[in-house]
């Protein structure tokens, strides 16, 4: 980091160390994922004005229309998820790269897809300023999911979509979980939580669980709106 950047922000662990706080104001209790909030330097992922922003609880524009997530609720999507340290692990929308940075300090392998090729690139490039050069940054309709690398443990949608897609469950493995916010556009959305309860390829059989109201951005895709 430059110096300038250094001094932009005096006082970053205290920073972080705020956004554990607030996280765990939402409800997270899971360890592993309040040290990989406490770990990834948010402000590295916003445009450079809003660095002093990054660190408050909230969403924030990146461009394109889009935001980065709200930290607590990238803690809580991830809680949601049930990493291990050894899972394969699948993200639809890019975005940022923030989630993907948490996604990895919690599990051994990920993807994340992105519709948007600005902020794909734009994603890779902070990914690999912040060490983690090994995520996997694809751009495509990520409600197709990303066969190449399935099945995953667990897959984790970061906007929100009508349905759970279909391709998203076939790519899961049995007991697997995918995270995703369910809803209309723009309002009446929840986070829900499904789990793959059978092998059967053509139609698995899920379990669902509705977690908590959420508000996304839009899934915009075959299988999105
Ligand atoms: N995880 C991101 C959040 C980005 S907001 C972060 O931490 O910054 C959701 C993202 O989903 C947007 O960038 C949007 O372009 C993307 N998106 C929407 N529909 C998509 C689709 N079908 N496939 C891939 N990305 C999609």
């Amino acid at each position: 980091m430059k110096q300038a950047e250094k001094d932009a922000i005096p006082n970053r662990a205290g920073d972080l160390q705020r956004l554990i706080l607030q996280a765990q104001q939402h409800g997270v209790r899971d360890q592993a994922v309040l040290t990989a909030i406490g770990q990834v330097p948010r402000n590295l992922f916003v445009p450079k004005d809003l660095a002093k922003a990054s660190f408050e609880d909230t969403p924030l524009p990146i461009g394109e229309g889009q935001t980065i997530s709200q930290p607590a609720m990238v803690a809580l999507m991830a809680e949601a998820s049930c990493l291990s340290s050894d899972d394969n692990v699948l993200e639809i929308g890019a975005g940022s790269g923030y989630g993907a940075a948490i996604l990895r300090t919690l599990a051994a392998r990920v993807t994340t897809v992105e519709r948007i090729e600005t902020l794909a690139s734009q994603a890779r490039t902070t990914l690999k300023q912040c060490g983690f050069d090994d995520v996997d940054v694809a751009v495509g309709d990520g409600t197709l999911g990303w066969p190449e690398n399935a099945p995953y443990d667990a897959i984790i949608v970061t906007a929100a979509g009508p349905s759970a897609p279909l391709p998203l469950i076939r790519q899961l493995k049995t007991d697997g979980h995918l995270v995703m916010p369910v809803g209309r556009k723009h309002y009446q959305q929840y986070l829900m939580r499904f789990t793959r309860q059978s092998s059967n390829d053509k139609t698995p059989r899920v379990h669902a669980e509705k977690l908590m109201a959420v508000r996304f951005v839009p899934l915009i895709g075959e299988h999105g709106f």
